[in-house]
């Protein structure tokens, strides 16, 4: 965790770089609720749309984005940058489906002499490079969550919609307030619209921030991280991939339209950029 002075003239870099590069951490206070299967996607769905964009694993403990994506076998990782053993752009590695992904070691002796803190320096050499950079974050308020949110502009915030998962959401939104974040957002993860689900607009209310979208729970998402391929790609056309990329064009603050159903208007407000 970086100290008031230092973390406020970091704000102030990140948001001037910001006119270069979008850097977003997608976490949760609550483990498991679907911080990597959205980082994973919305990277794709980005890249999709023509963004430079890279993921990062910044999940020290628990790197899974690499299984996510089926780049968890290669033999160099964000740890190695982190250990000062490897140089960055060596860690820097292009997945199929166009946008770029660092990420983390899955050895149990990964952690060991590694520097979180380097997380912030690396970002800042980053960021003219891509339109967006999307870092996957542990759970919690531990101190890899705290170095990773130190790192960014910007933060969304996972929850599924039950009270465990919300109560914890609400304490990562109150920090990453406290720490002058823009919190761009909560993305609800597998909603499945019962009556024991907490109703999005009183979330929001409580929140205090938008609820920026609200993916079902889909089986389709099991596919695809069996397969180690994005839902978006994998199913296309499956209720979660759509509700992804509509979040998608709301980070990027683009109107979505789904191709099939668009017709002239909808054609006529791309051609014009809407
Ligand atoms: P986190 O990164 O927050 O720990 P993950 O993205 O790894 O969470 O997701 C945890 C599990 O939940 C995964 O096994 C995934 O298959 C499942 N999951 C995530 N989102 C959905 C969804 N919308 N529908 C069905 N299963 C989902
Ligand atoms: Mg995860």
């Amino acid at each position: 965790m970086l100290v008031g002075g230092l973390q406020k003239y970091l704000n102030f870099f990140l948001k001037l770089i910001e006119i270069m590069g979008r850097c977003i951490l997608l976490t949760s206070g609550k483990g498991g609720v679907g911080k990597t299967t959205l980082t994973s996607n919305l990277a794709a769905t980005l890249s999709k749309m023509g963004y430079e964009t890279l993921a990062i694993d910044a999940n020290f403990t628990d790197p899974n984005l690499g299984i996510h994506l089926g780049t968890h076998l290669v033999t160099k990782t964000l740890h190695d940058v982190l250990r000062g053993d490897e140089k960055l752009e060596n860690v820097i590695y292009t997945h199929p489906l166009g946008f770029k992904v660092i990420p983390g070691s899955l050895s149990i002796n990964a952690l060991k002499n590694i520097n979180y803190k380097k997380l912030s320096s690396i970002i800042l050499k980053l960021l003219s490079k891509f339109d967006f950079i999307l870092l996957d974050s542990a759970a919690g308020l531990g101190e890899e969550t705290m170095s990773a949110m130190d790192s960014v502009g910007e933060v969304l915030v996972v929850t599924n919609p039950d009270l465990p998962s919300v109560t914890d959401a609400f304490k990562t939104i109150k920090y990453a307030e406290k720490k002058n974040k823009k919190v761009i957002g909560v993305i609800l993860n597998r909603v499945k619209k019962n009556q024991y689900e907490l109703d999005e607009k009183e979330l929001s209310e409580m929140f205090g921030v938008p609820i920026i979208g609200s993916v079902p729970e889909d089986i389709s998402i099991a596919k695809s991280i069996h397969k180690k391929i994005p839902v978006v790609h994998i199913d296309s056309n499956s209720p979660a991939a759509k509700e992804i990329r509509k979040i998608a064009h709301k980070i990027v603050g683009k109107h979505y339209y789904e191709t099939e159903k668009e017709g002239v208007f909808g054609r006529l407000l791309k051609l014009f950029g809407k």
